[in-house]
């Protein structure tokens, strides 16, 4: 059977996936409600609108549980049914990932985060492919590295393509400075970094310290730092002649001592020339944190303080030695709303670029962001949600920050055991949204999970649930 209903005009070829989605579907439905029709005494109830499948209203709240009788019956299913399709795309939804806490914990991934990306790739009851994408605070490491590690870690192939750390977006700002201190990261690697986003003229704090030893009298360059570190006063140049035209905090201090020391020295100058001192406290360039961060889980037993902290430090180490003038800082990363554009962004291109979605590179109706972290990825996710055209759906996991039994700061439209769970709520959320726009007078599917996977089996279910496909255990 066809649904040209779902075909918008002018999709391209691979968008007809969305069809053979409702295909399945169809399929599926028919056979239900002939089973339906059999069952003697069968509950009625008012036709549920969408808000039925919605469980927006509360964290804690178990959904609405549903029964519907078919008034309508389709025609019998004469065929056998085969419901393992060819995996394909979804193209009306997506999934976004933060890494640390749901995928990845201490170094290794979380045991459910490998099934959930088979289940993402087609390795579901309704044989579709879903895109997704990672978005992540972390950084210090280039992100080709960063999707080489995830890739082994969670058996599948990541790319750079789909995969947004704290510093990404930095990389659209690139153009805008000529000379800037880029802070924070192992070595050389968050200069190296900065570069490849096309950023013409990076110095470090090694740099600084290298040209002058005494900006931190404390700190001493090791033999290779000393080695690596850009040499600022050849060619006559005076330590007053470089003006940095803006400070950005990649990834992590390895010393906050003497980074916290530059970069309040470039805070206080004058308009960013090296070793000047600005008379107003006023004239200093941006400052930029890839992320605000105050905690992070690490091996340690308690979290460990993240960039987040020496920001707060900055800003008020500033204010303490400025005669009370107020720094402004600006931050990228989660929970921000721009951060989340960038996400969008991205998203939308690597639909278009793996998957054929979506030409002109516009999001899904709705992006499924799961987090452990209620302060960044469930408060991000739900301003997006706020500000976007599309829905952010906030999935909130009880494998990393958060702590099960615990009032999350900011509350999350669904909370769940792991990151499978995030996504198996996800898809049947959509299949039901996707069942109620298709069916006749809006209906919510009797479905429920030993049904769903009965189908998706082959098998034909004995008993239609009178609960909703997203009732609780
Ligand atoms: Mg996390």
């Amino acid at each position: 059977m066809g649904s040209p209903d779902f075909r918008r005009p002018g999709m391209h070829a691979r968008q007809i996936s969305s069809s053979s989605f409702a295909e399945a579907f169809d399929v599926a439905r028919s056979k239900l409600d002939e089973l339906v029709l059999q069952q003697e005494d069968p509950v009625s109830s008012p036709s549920p609108s969408e808000e039925d499948f919605d469980i927006s209203d509360g964290l804690y709240s178990s959904p609405t549980s549903v029964a519907s009788t078919v008034s309508t019956p389709l025609s019998p299913v004469s065929t056998p049914l085969s419901p393992m399709l060819d995996p394909d795309v979804a193209d009306d939804f997506a999934f976004a990932f933060d890494i640390d806490g749901v995928l990845i914990r201490g170094g290794r991934p979380i045991p459910e985060a490998i099934e959930a990306m088979k289940v993402l790739n087609g390795e579901n009851e309704f044989g579709i492919k879903v895109p997704y994408i990672f978005l992540t605070n972390g950084g210090g490491k280039f992100e080709t590295e960063r999707c080489r590690d995830l890739s082994r870690q969670l058996e599948i192939e990541v790319s750079p393509g789909q995969f947004i750390c704290g510093h990404t977006p930095m990389r659209e700002f690139a153009d805008r400075y000529g000379t800037v201190l880029v802070v924070g990261g192992e070595g050389e690697t968050c200069r190296d970094v900065a570069e490849s986003y096309g950023f013409r003229d990076v110095i470090t704090p090694g740099d600084i310290l290298k040209a002058n030893a005494h900006t931190a009298p404390f700190r001493k360059l090791t033999d290779s730092e000393h080695k690596n570190s850009r040499d600022l006063l050849a060619h006559g140049v005076k330590m007053s002649d470089i003006v940095v035209e803006a400070i950005f905090v990649f990834a992590d201090s390895r010393d906050w001592a003497s980074d916290l020391q530059i970069i309040l020295d470039i805070a206080q100058s004058k308009g960013g020339r090296l070793e000047t001192r600005s008379e107003t406290f006023d004239e200093g360039p941006p400052i930029y944190f890839s992320h605000n961060d105050m905690l992070w889980s690490s091996a340690h037993e308690h979290a460990r303080l993240g960039m987040g902290a020496l920001r707060r430090i900055v800003e008020t180490v500033f204010e303490d030695t400025s005669g009370g003038r107020k720094l402004y800082t600006h931050v990228f990363g989660k929970p921000q709303v721009s951060t989340f554009e960038f996400a969008t962004r991205l998203l939308g291109q690597w639909r278009t670029a793996q998957h054929g979605l979506a030409e002109g590179g516009e999001p899904p109706a709705t992006v499924y962001f799961v987090g452990d972290t209620p302060e960044s990825d469930i408060r991000g996710t739900n301003a997006m949600d706020a500000k976007s055209a599309n829905e952010w759906y906030s999935i909130l996991v009880k494998t990393g920050v958060y702590q099960a039994g615990t009032e999350p700061s900011y509350k999350p439209r669904r909370l769940v055991d792991t990151v499978l769970d995030a996504v198996n709520h996800g898809i049947r959320r959509e299949m039901a949204r996707l069942g109620s726009r298709k069916s006749t007078g809006g209906r919510l599917l009797p479905l429920d999970d030993a049904a769903l996977r009965a189908l998706a089996e082959g098998r034909t279910p004995n008993f239609v649930s009178k609960a909703g496909p997203f009732s609780e255990p």
